[in-house]
C-alpha cells in the first residue's frame, strides 16, 4: 500500500520503517530539512536497536523515501499518518499545534479518497478537531474530497520500537468508518496473522486507551517507589517484597521496579495531560495527582542520599555518574532523571564524571561544554578518582561490576545503586558503602 508519514521521531521513523519493511511504500515527511537530508544520506538521528539497517535497507530498495514537501508526500499515500510531537504545553495540556498544522497541509493538498491516521498521543476529542481542520481548508478551496480520521496509538516502547512495531501485542483501531477500519485491517493484515492484534473502538475510547494505559505503567512505578520509601524507614528491603509480591499473578513481576523515578518523552508528559482532560471536565483525577507527586521527589531521592552521606557538603567533591539516558538502549534523555540529579550536584558545588554508552552526544548537547562534567570513554574511566559512584539508568553493561576493583579505582568508597542493581553484601564485602532504593539501610 502507499503510506505517508509525518514525522519522522520515534514513532514516525520506526512505523515508516516498518510499514516499508512488510512491502508498503512508505514516504516520510518532516519540517526539519537538516533530519530529512542525513535520513537520505542512511544517517539515522536516533539510537534504537534494529532501526539503521531496516531504514537503510528499505531506502535503498526504494520503499522507504524522505522529503519536507508536504504536498509531493500526500499525493502519495491511501494512508496518511500524523506521527508528530505533542509536547506539554505551559499548564501540563497537550500541544496539538503539530497535529493541527498536519491537519491543515492535509486539507490543502488534498485531491481524493485518504484516510488520515493519527499516531501522536492526543487529548481525547482530537480526531473531531483533526477533521474539523481538514474540512475547514477543503472548504475553503471549495474542495468535495471524502476522508476519515482514524485513532490508531502507538504503544512502542523506546528501546524495543523496531521488535514492538513488528510484533505489536495489540493495534487499537479508533474508527466509526467501516471504510476506515477495512483499510487498516489492509495495512495491518501481515502484523496480524496468528492472532487477532485489532481492537476496534470508538475514537474517544482509543484515544483514552492509550493514556490509559501510560497513566498504570506511571502509576505500577510510583506505587513501587511509594513502598520503596516507606521500606527504607521501617529497615525492609523492597527488593524482597518486590518478589513476594509479584508471585501473585494478579500483580505479575513486569514493571514494579522501585527506582529513581520515571522520565522519557511519554509518561510525565501523558500523566499530566490526562490530569488536564479530567480537570476541564469538572473531575479531579486524585490518583494521577499523587502519581506524578510521588514522581517528583523520587527524581530527588538519590541526591538526597548523596547529600546526606556526605553531610550536606558537596563542594568539591567529584562524582562519577553511570547512565544518562532515562533507560536503557536509548539515547534520548527527555525527562531523564539523570538530569535533576546532574543539576543538584552542580549547584551543590560538585563536580561529575558520566558514562553512557548512546547518551554522551545527547548530554553535550544539553549541557555544552562545561568544567564540572566530564564525559568518559568508558565506566571505568568515569569511576576514576570519584569520591562516590551513582548507578542511574540500568544498562546491561553495569549490571556486575568487579567491585574490588572498582573499589581501587574510586577515591572515595561509596556506591549509591539508583536501580537496585546490586546486591548490598556483595558490594560491602568488597570495602564499599552502599545505597540502594528502599532497601532498609539508607535512611
Ligand atoms: P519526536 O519529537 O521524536 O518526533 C516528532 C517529529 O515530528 C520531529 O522530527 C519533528 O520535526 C516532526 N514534525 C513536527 N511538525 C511537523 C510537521 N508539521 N510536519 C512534519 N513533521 C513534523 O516525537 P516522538 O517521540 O516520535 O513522538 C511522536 C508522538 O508519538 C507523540 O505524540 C508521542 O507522545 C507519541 N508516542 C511516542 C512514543 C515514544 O516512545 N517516543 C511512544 C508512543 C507514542
Amino acid at each position: 500500500m502507499k503510506v505517508t508519514i509525518f514525522g519522522t521521531g520515534y514513532v514516525g521513523l520506526v512505523t515508516g520503517a516498518c510499514l516499508a519493511e512488510m512491502g508498503n511504500h512508505v514516504v516520510c515527511v518532516d519540517i526539519d530539512e537538516a533530519k530529512v537530508e542525513r535520513l537520505k544520506q542512511g544517517v539515522i538521528p536516533i539510537f534504537e536497536p534494529g532501526l539503521d539497517a531496516i531504514v537503510r535497507r528499505n531506502h535503498a530498495e526504494g520503499r522507504l523515501d524522505f522529503t519536507t514537501d508536504a504536498a509531493t508526500a500526500i499525493a502519495h499515500g491511501e494512508l496518511i499518518f500524523i506521527a508528530v510531537g505533542t509536547p506539554p504545553d505551559e499548564d501540563g495540556s497537550a500541544d496539538l499545534s503539530y497535529v493541527l498544522a498536519v491537519a491543515r497541509s492535509v486539507g490543502q493538498h488534498l485531491d481524493r479518497y485518504v484516510v488520515v491516521v493519527n499516531k501522536s498521543t492526543v487529548p481525547v476529542g482530537t480526531a473531531d478537531r483533526v477533521r474539523e481542520t481538514v474540512a475547514a481548508e477543503l472548504a475553503a478551496r471549495k474542495a468535495s474530497v471524502e476522508f476519515d480520521v482514524v485513532s490508531n496509538p502507538e504503544f512502542l516502547k523506546e528501546g524495543a520500537a523496531v521488535e514492538d512495531c513488528l510484533r505489536p501485542d495489540r493495534i487499537i483501531v479508533g474508527s466509526s468508518s467501516p471504510r476506515a477500519v477495512a483499510v487498516l485491517r489492509r495495512l495491518y493484515a501481515p502484523f496480524n496473522r496468528n492472532h487477532e492484534r485489532l481492537v476496534v473502538m470508538d475514537e474517544r475510547s482509543a484515544e483514552l486507551t492509550k493514556y490509559a494505559a501510560n497513566a498504570m505503567l506511571a502509576t505500577k512505578i510510583s506505587f513501587m517507589n511509594e513502598i520503596a520509601n516507606i521500606a527504607e524507614r521501617v529497615g525492609a528491603d523492597v527488593e524482597l517484597v518486590r518478589r513476594g509480591i509479584g508471585a501473585d499473578p494478579r500483580i505479575g513481576y513486569h514493571f514494579i521496579y522501585p527506582g529513581a523515578g520515571y522520565g522519557g518523552s511519554c509518561f510525565p508528559k501523558d500523566v499530566q495531560a490526562l490530569e488536564r482532560t479530567a480537570s476541564s471536565h469538572g473531575y479531579q483525577a486524585q490518583l494521577l495527582d499523587a502519581v506524578e507527586a510521588v514522581n517528583r521527589r523520587q527524581k530527588g531521592k538519590l541526591f538526597e542520599l548523596i547529600s546526606r552521606h556526605f553531610g550536606g557538603e558537596l563542594r568539591g567533591k567529584t562524582i562519577a555518574v553511570w547512565g544518562l539516558a532515562f533507560k536503557p538502549n536509548t539515547d534520548d534523555m527527555r525527562e531523564a532523571p539523570s538530569r535533576p540529579l546532574l543539576e543538584a550536584l552542580w549547584q551543590a558545588g560538585a563536580r561529575v564524571r558520566a558514562f553512557d554508552p548512546e547518551a554522551q552526544a545527547e548530554t553535550r548537547r544539553l549541557y555544552g561544554e562545561r568544567d564540572d562534567l566530564l564525559l568518559c570513554e568508558d565506566a571505568t574511566t568515569a569511576a576514576q578518582g570519584a569520591d562516590a559512584l551513582v548507578v542511574v539508568t540500568e544498562w546491561k553493561a553495569f549490571r556486575s561490576p568487579d567491585f574490588v576493583r572498582l573499589r581501587d579505582t574510586l577515591a572515595g568508597a561509596v556506591i549509591f545503586d539508583g536501580r537496585n542493581l546490586y546486591d548490598p553484601a556483595a558490594v560491602e564485602e568488597a570495602g564499599l558503602a552502599y545505597y540502594g532504593i528502599g532497601r532498609g539501610r539508607s535512611l
